[in-house]
């Protein structure tokens, strides 16, 4: 079985797609990213990135099981989906996850968005084996050895298993899943669409902690979030975040690397490139998320690690805890 860990980016941007000569450096697909745990697929969201990496999960033949989770279904996240290959392929099994008042909410949302007057064919049409479904904050996504399954606490999980562990954020509009994706010790945490608040998220920044990899919506200029850059009202409460916050976020949970995600369909390469350049300034290990950058998390093949409960899953369990963890020393001093 392959040990690699790698996250892949296959849309960056917020909105809506932009393409052009304006955003060939960055890219101008949708949110979708790819995060491959040896031989398991994770897709987070289903922009109009995920066209492009279904044709290449089909080409490379990684099609035959596939876990998506949808950070929320604002069409920027799922307008994707209605032309996702492995949906139509027949040997192809998809667990599809997201937020969602009852079990079935994704279900009928995704059907409502090929009803045949928005689409020709209906979800139902599409031949894979496909398990959609909503869930709860407090319940755990587990890909083991049994396959795709929910649990109610990640205790016990060895580390072999892929955990995945859900915050629910009310720092944009109708709310939004972040994800905390963990595989043999590593994490990644998945913030997209999500507003800073004064004095940062202290409960995203509990669930970010120590994560190898934070991908956070970085989507504004500080000047354009204000209301004070010419031809752009205020985006203040619309649900995004400036560089400035998203490097807060990354300071405080002490997260390994911060991808800048979401980037404004308005915005040019070179506006990006600025955005990239004030984050490093204020969080060394920061990047802008582009079409194709991917991320080697591959962890150590240590045998004396595996199989035993890992300080990530520890972790994990402590998130599922309903008591907020309490501030460490390192915390308390940085927001004095
Ligand atoms: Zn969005
Ligand atoms: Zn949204």
């Amino acid at each position: 079985m392959s040990n690699e860990l790698k996250v892949r980016f296959w849309g960056v941007r917020g909105s809506y797609p932009t393409p052009g000569a304006g955003t060939i450096k960055y890219g101008g697909n949708t949110a979708s990213v790819e995060v491959r745990a040896g031989e398991r697929t994770i897709i987070l969201d289903a922009g109009t990135g995920i066209i492009p990496l279904g044709r290449e999960l089909a080409r490379s033949k990684r099609a035959g099981e596939i876990l998506l989770l949808f950070s929320h279904l604002h069409h920027d996240h799922t307008q994707g989906f209605p032309f996702f290959v492995p949906a139509y392929m027949p040997n192809a099994r998809l667990h599809i996850f997201g937020p969602g008042g009852t079990p079935e909410t994704l279900s009928a949302v995704l059907e409502r968005n090929q009803s045949t007057e928005t689409f020709p064919l209906g979800l139902r049409e599409m031949a894979s084996t496909k398990n959609i479904q909503s869930v709860r904050e407090s319940q755990v996504i587990v890909w083991d050895e049994a396959g795709v399954h929910l649990a109610e606490s990640a205790v016990g999980l060895s580390d072999e298993a892929v955990v995945i562990c859900i915050h629910k954020s009310y720092a944009h509009p109708g709310g939004v899943y972040v994800y905390r994706i963990t595989w043999r010790g590593k994490s990644v945490v998945y913030a997209t669409d999500t507003e800073g608040y004064v004095g940062t998220d202290r409960k995203l920044v509990q669930f970010a902690k120590n994560a190898d990899v934070l991908i956070h919506d970085a989507q504004y200029l500080e000047e354009h979030y204000r209301g004070q850059l010419v031809g752009f009202p205020s985006t203040q409460g619309f649900g995004h975040s400036t560089v400035t916050m998203a490097c807060e976020v990354a300071a405080a949970s002490e997260t390994g690397r911060l991808v800048l995600f979401h980037h404004d369909p308005s915005y040019s390469d070179e506006m990006v490139a600025g955005m990239e350049a004030t984050a490093k300034s204020l969080f060394a290990d920061s990047v802008a998320a582009y079409e194709g950058l991917e991320i080697d998390l591959t962890p150590d093949p240590s045998p004396k690690r595996r199989g035993k409960l890992s300080d990530e899953n520890k972790m994990a369990m402590i998130l599922q805890s309903p008591s907020p963890l309490p501030l460490s020393q390192r915390e308390r001093e940085q927001w004095k």
